[in-house]
């Protein structure tokens, strides 16, 4: 087909070229009616995608895969994962594409990716769709994610296939255009290892380290260098999402990115009250994605990376094991330094701060917010101005102010700087009631309770006027929070 609008977006398809093992050429699904719901402007000219070709009927059927770029070979990518702990030796995108990697204007290889496109050879029950809602929901909570400065996948568009699909009742079917900085998971290398074949092993994390950690390819033990980077990186992740209170809901290891961006946002919900035992999940029964699990489970997760990793980490297996286990360690002393300098920050306490003054302090005011309900988003940005001089709001926080201001006390004699505390601690977030609020309007037709919700959650940490609903708790009557994954 020939077209006028300058649509040249370049494919460079190296993941389908270097690793076809774990590549399946597919097409993506037809929409009968594709409309564009979202389009991320700034995020398609980072990608050197003109955003008003984008808009025409040519550029919509580009962002879900309905028009194939020259050169381009979108793929279906295979891995395998432990869910909920229980391994699965194939999952694979199921109902997604690969489009390829585009370079954007930083010279980064960024991939284009398609959420909801179709039945794959992944399939397996799955219908390979998804529906307006949930892809909405991603596109807004990784937005706010990245607003707020945490690794990961982002968000390009939403279009409405026009195709009803069959959930407890019949919804709008919509794609998500995701990009990510690679789609390389735990489970791809679990996929490369189940398979018992060193060299695709091999390959796998050459294309990894030339993608994300270059630096490990000059290391001593390259492959070791690597494992180390991708602990550290998640080590840095996890620590974020606990200082914002983000529960991811869906840990397993497939979800689990090697680049250290956050990904797959299904169940995945802002913590209100402060509660470590906080989950959001429908399906998560046991609570094994629970808030406080969250860094153990980064570590499990890890542990099962290494397995894979093993044949590549030496060629004796005691001694890969060894080496395996002796890079692990280092996870908990890098999640906890990374959690208590963001704390500190989040209390405006300098970097230098002792720990063994800081932590008592954070441990007793987690204390104080558990024990008394306390909103944690709120409480922490109302913090700022009780460094400021007036505490009142934060106080009433607390059914025992008392205990507050003992605890406030032993915090203001360490001179926190209320500058750096506005600078961390978030003003707004996706508060489930809001993210609710947007997407009910949105399904209905009403897109603009969406947009202002994405546009307040683009400067995350800027107190504005006439913004004051987004910006605290759920009323009293929103009840118990629950999502649902895979929809
Ligand atoms: P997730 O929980 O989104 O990480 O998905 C887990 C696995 O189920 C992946 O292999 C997905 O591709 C697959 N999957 C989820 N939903 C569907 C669906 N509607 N159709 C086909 N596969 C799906
Ligand atoms: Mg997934």
């Amino acid at each position: 087909m020939s077209t006028a609008i300058p649509l040249t977006l370049s494919f460079d398809g190296r993941f389908a070229r270097e690793l076809e093992e774990l590549a399946v050429p597919w097409q993506a699904e037809e929409a009968p009616d594709p409309q564009l719901l979202i389009l991320n402007e700034p995020l398609a000219s980072e990608l050197g995608l003109d955003p008003s070709s984008l808009r025409t009927p040519e550029g919509t059927l580009l962002l879900i895969g309905n028009r194939v770029p020259e050169g381009a070979t979108p793929v279906a990518q295979a891995y395998a994962g432990h869910q909920f702990g229980g391994y699965s030796p194939l999952l694979g995108d199921g109902r997604a594409l690969l489009l390829g990697e585009v370079t954007d204007i930083h010279g980064q290889l960024r991939d284009i990716h398609l959420k909801g496109s179709g039945r794959t050879p992944f399939a397996r029950a799955g219908d390979g769709l998804a529906v307006v809602g949930p892809m909405l929901r991603e596109y807004l909570v990784s937005e706010a994610m990245h607003a707020m400065g945490i690794p990961t996948t982002r968000s390009l568009a939403v279009v409405a296939t026009g195709r009803p699909v069959r959930r407890e009742t019949m919804l709008p079917g919509a794609v998500l255009t995701r990009v990510a900085s690679s789609h390389l998971r735990v489970g791809s290398f679990q996929f490369a290892r189940v398979n018992g074949d060193t060299d695709l092993l091999r390959r796998l994390a050459d294309h990894a380290i030339r993608r994300h950690y270059p630096d490990a390819a000059l290391a001593d033990k390259p492959y070791l260098a690597f494992f180390d980077a991708v602990i550290a990186a998640q080590a840095s992740l996890v620590a974020q999402w606990m200082l914002v209170g983000f529960v991811h809901g869906v840990m397993n290891t497939d979800n689990m990115t090697i680049s250290g961006e956050t990904i797959d946002y299904g169940p995945c919900a802002f913590m209100d009250v402060f509660d470590p035992g906080s989950v959001y999940s429908s399906i998560d029964e046991g609570g094994r994605y629970a808030y406080a699990n969250q860094p153990p489970i980064a570590e499990w997760n890890l542990t099962r990376l290494a397995e894979a990793l093993l044949p590549l980490l030496h060629d004796d297996q005691d001694q890969a094991v060894a080496l395996a286990v002796e890079s692990l360690g280092a996870f908990r002393a890098q999640y906890s330094g990374a959690w208590s300098a963001g704390m500190k920050s989040k209390l405006g306490l300098r970097a230098d701060t002792h720990d063994d003054v800081a932590s008592p302090l954070v441990d007793g005011l987690l204390g104080l917010l558990q024990e008394g309900k306390v909103d944690y988003a709120s409480f922490f940005r109302s913090l700022g101005s009780a460094a400021r001089g007036t505490p009142e709001n934060a106080r009433a926080m607390f059914a025992d102010p008392e205990a507050f201001d003992a605890w406030a006390a032993r915090w203001k004699a360490l001179a926190p700087n209320a500058d750096l505390m506005d600078r961390v601690n978030p003003v707004y977030i996706p508060r489930n009631h809001l993210v609710e609020e947007a997407l009910e309007a949105a399904i209905a037709g009403d897109l603009d309770p969406f947009n202002r919700l994405l546009a307040v959650l683009a400067d995350p940490y800027t107190q504005r006027h006439g913004l004051e609903r987004y910006a605290g708790p759920a009323p009293e009557d929103f009840g118990n929070y629950r999502t649902f994954c895979g929809t």
